[in-house]
């Protein structure tokens, strides 16, 4: 595919990745990334930092301990209490910092089922908090030459960012294209349940897999809501014509390399992959829940540190953005309240 696209005059590029692929494939030949890796073939945070901070004997950590709701302060300056459910008790702990990172939908729910005055949650003085929920625009695309059999294992380790400020002809950005895991005909089986299983093992076995990705931009109508103890996702899509014009133009390359069929579906709302936005930062305490360090501009000992924070989706995969801003805020944290 590298050589293919690079016929094209396009600049395919190694896609980076936290995969250690010789412990990956030890524990089997599976071609699908889309799940934890037991062993420690892929670097997340249990086999990363996690691993590493559990070696120091002052790190502790508490395990099925589901987080319910944020206890303020009597002055509302600081949180006091962290309030959760573990085996069926409601327990409490009350540290001096609280670093709340459940993810853009769980943070912004904590905080709006959190008790407060003004009854809007806690972290809320914007009003922000659940708003800008962002998920990308993306779909998987297949190039399918029946002639020619794929037999990669691991296939996620290509990308190409030729469309990703513009549209190659000076036209507005579309997105990212990068190979997915490997698709097998059980995965298509999911989205197509009337073909044979055969015609589905061959498709598949035929097929080289892409995701392309296009930026969801902010928007406050799009949000993550509370109804009891139902959450409500209320997700305002944009810039689908970004989407529409990377499909179009990504059919027509993978057509010129000799795939005569290119097959694509676009990713719904049942696969929220890549949510963010709903607790983010800026530098206006009227307009965003957290500062540029991830600290609510409300509470001085509360940091929102997870997708929530980012302000806009881009159009990449957000997991290295939200690791490195979370080392810049433990930086922070170390400088401004762990000096002795
Ligand atoms: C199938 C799939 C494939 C992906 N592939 C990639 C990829 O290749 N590259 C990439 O960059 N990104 C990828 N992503 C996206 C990436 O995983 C997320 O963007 C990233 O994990 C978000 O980090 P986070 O810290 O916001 O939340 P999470 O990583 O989701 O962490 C939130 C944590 O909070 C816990 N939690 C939630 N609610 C509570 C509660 N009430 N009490 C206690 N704990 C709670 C959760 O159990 C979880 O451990 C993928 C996502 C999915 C679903």
């Amino acid at each position: 595919a590298r050589a293919e696209l690079k016929g094209l005059g396009l600049h395919p590029a190694s896609l980076p990745l936290g995969v250690d692929i010789d412990a990956w494939l030890k524990d089997g030949k599976t071609g699908w990334d889309a799940f934890p890796n037991t062993g420690a073939g892929k670097v997340d945070a249990q086999t990363g930092p996690l691993a590493a901070a559990l070696a120091d004997r002052n790190v502790e950590l508490e395990t099925g301990a589901h987080v319910e709701y944020l206890e303020a302060s009597s002055d509302v300056r600081t949180i006091a209490a962290v309030h959760y459910r573990q085996n069926g008790t409601l327990k409490k702990v009350t540290p001096k910092l609280v670093i709340l990172s459940a993810g853009a939908v769980n943070s912004a729910v904590i905080l709006l089922r959190s008790p407060s005055p003004d009854g809007k949650g806690l972290a809320n003085r914007s009003d922000q908090v659940g708003r800008n929920f962002m998920n990308h625009n993306s779909s998987a695309m297949l190039a399918i030459d029946p002639r020619r059999r794929n037999t990669s294992v691991y296939q996620k380790t290509l990308m190409l960012n030729d469309y990703y400020l513009s549209d190659g002809k000076g036209g507005k950005p579309l997105g990212n294209v990068q190979l997915l895991g490997k698709i097998d005909g059980h995965i298509l089986r999911a989205n197509v349940r009337l073909a044979p299983q055969f015609a589905l093992d061959f498709m598949a076995g035929h097929a080289v897999d892409w995701y392309l990705m296009c930026e969801d931009l902010p928007d406050p109508e799009s949000r993550i809501m509370v109804d009891g103890k139902d959450i409500v996702m209320q997700w305002r899509r944009s810039n689908m014509q970004s989407l529409d014009g990377l499909t179009k133009v990504m059919r027509e390359n993978f057509r010129a390399c000799g795939y005569p069929i290119v097959l694509s579906r676009p990713f719904d709302k049942r696969t929220p992959s890549h949510q963010c936005g709903t607790v983010k930062m800026g530098d206006d305490p009227a307009t965003s829940p957290l500062d540029p360090f991830c600290r609510s501009f409300d509470h001085r000992n509360l940091f929102v540190v997870d997708a929530s924070f980012l302000p806009n989706s881009a159009a990449v995969n957000p997991a290295l953005s939200i690791a490195a801003q979370a080392l810049r805020v433990a930086d922070h944290i170390r400088k401004t309240e762990l000096v002795a």
